[in-house]
């Protein structure tokens, strides 16, 4: 039966549990008691003692016997929260029928794992992920798709919804196995190897962790409620439990935490002036998504400057973690890719093998294939290495003479051409590299 046919169907039965609410040890949120959550064909029913429970089974069941129903007893399940009970099922005499229901820890309701913990979510939604991600990039191999954006929007579209499912609801510590689903999909698609730091995709792509979306989407849940958006029960349950925040039952929350994330990002006054806001939603919803992307720049600019390396990724991206333009130009992989690549540190550059090969530090990481007496960077590969002053006046004379800082503020705004006179430059500049490099005699 369809769920709209159903819902007109069965829109008596949560009347007729209302109707019976003096007798049902209903559970209560303030003052308000919730006996049951009705959506679609998905009943919840809830109660504080297993006798109660009984009852309004009893009650569901006389109702489906009346309106010519089945009660699926093989799908129905019973869970405790915070009471042990030793049996694995309980039986329930109806009508002179035994009917037997089982006990678990964990049960699946509208595509949300209740239990104990919410740990079993996480592992359904890394599950789905899993699957979502290597069907995505199938999709777009298959279409020959590279342009950044669309590879990005198709992603958080297919893949990143799946991974998000219910996170409203949910505040994880670490997410990072959803994590490794997403950056594992950007390495996997642009054939970048596996060790590229993550801190490069962030800043290539515009990628935010799965923390940040999350939380985006805890806040917005938490504007439709006191913007009146959300249904009368939520908004009572939560009027109840934010007045109360300061009473221990009510510590750890949904709501005390997003008092406390609002507080993170500099926005109590929002959480303090809930009631009175002057500002509409849709402005509500541009600052914290903004504040979140400010909070979530600030730890990856942190995290990265970490590293000298990381230093010369923050220089090279601009202290800037949104897409880049040249993703976003229709090119074929092959013509992107080795600028990528390059920016990714997926090359051999002294900058990045005299640190594991060698252990140098990083000052003496030099170009050995000029006399600069220089670290090799992707700077000096492009623009500075005399054993490449041919090829660079003839693909790209507009690196010559250039500064670092002008270098990478030229890189954001190349336009295809020269995207593609660059990709010919890098490419014959490793043949070059790699054929200087086997003429040498080897050294230790
Ligand atoms: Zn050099």
């Amino acid at each position: 039966m369809s769920p709209t046919l159903f819902s007109i169907f069965i829109n008596d039965l949560s009347k007729e549990i209302d109707a019976n609410l003096g007798n049902l040890n209903a559970v209560n949120i303030g003052e308000t008691q919730i006996p049951c959550l009705i959506y679609a064909d998905d009943i919840l029913l809830m109660s504080n003692d297993i006798n109660s429970l009984m009852n309004q089974i009893q009650i569901v069941n006389e109702y489906c016997k009346r309106n010519s129903l089945d009660m699926n007893f093989d799908k129905t399940k019973l869970i405790f929260q915070n009471i042990r009970y030793e049996n694995d099922h309980i039986e329930l005499n109806l009508n002179n029928e035994l009917k037997r229901i089982d006990i678990v820890r964990e049960y699946k309701y509208l595509g949300f794992w209740i239990g104990n913990n919410t740990k079993k979510h996480l592992s359904s939604l890394t599950k789905n992920g899993n699957k979502s991600a290597y069907l995505t990039a199938k999709k777009l191999k298959e279409i020959g798709c590279a342009n950044g954006t669309i590879v990005k929007n198709t992603f958080e579209m297919l893949t990143l919804s799946k991974m998000q499912y219910g996170g409203e609801f949910c505040f994880y510590n670490k997410l990072s196995e959803l994590n490794r689903i997403q950056f594992q999909f950007y390495k996997r698609f642009y054939h970048l190897i596996t060790t590229t730091a993550n801190y490069c995709l962030i800043g290539e792509f515009g990628l935010f962790p799965l923390e940040y979306h999350f939380e985006k989407a805890a806040i917005n849940l938490w504007i439709k409620i006191i913007f009146n958006e959300s249904s009368t029960i939520m908004k009572r349950c939560y009027n109840h439990v934010s007045n109360n925040l300061d009473n221990s039952n009510y510590s750890y929350t949904w709501c005390w935490r997003i008092k406390h994330l609002l507080k993170q990002i500099n926005l109590s006054h929002l959480w303090l002036d809930q009631n009175s806001l002057e500002i509409n939603k849709r402005k509500c919803k541009i600052i914290v998504k903004t504040r979140l992307m400010e909070h979530f720049r600030a730890i990856w600019i942190n995290d990265t400057k970490k590293s000298r390396t990381g230093i010369d990724y923050l220089e090279l991206s601009q202290f800037d973690c949104s897409m880049k333009s040249y993703l976003t130009l229709n090119l074929k992989l092959n013509i992107m890719a080795p600028l990528l690549k390059l920016r990714c540190r997926n090359h051999d550059l002294a900058v990045k093998t005299g640190c594991y090969r060698n252990r140098l530090s990083y000052d003496e990481r030099l170009c050995s294939l000029c006399d600069d007496r220089t670290v090799e960077t992707v700077y000096h590969f492009i623009c500075k290495c005399a054993l490449y002053n041919d090829i660079r006046l003839h693909f790209t004379p507009f690196f010559v003479d250039i500064s670092k800082q002008d270098f990478y503020v030229m890189l954001e705004t190349l336009e295809i051409g020269k995207i593609v006179t660059l990709t010919k430059y890098i490419n014959s500049a490793n043949s070059i590299r790699a054929d200087k490099l086997r003429q040498r005699p080897m050294t230790s």
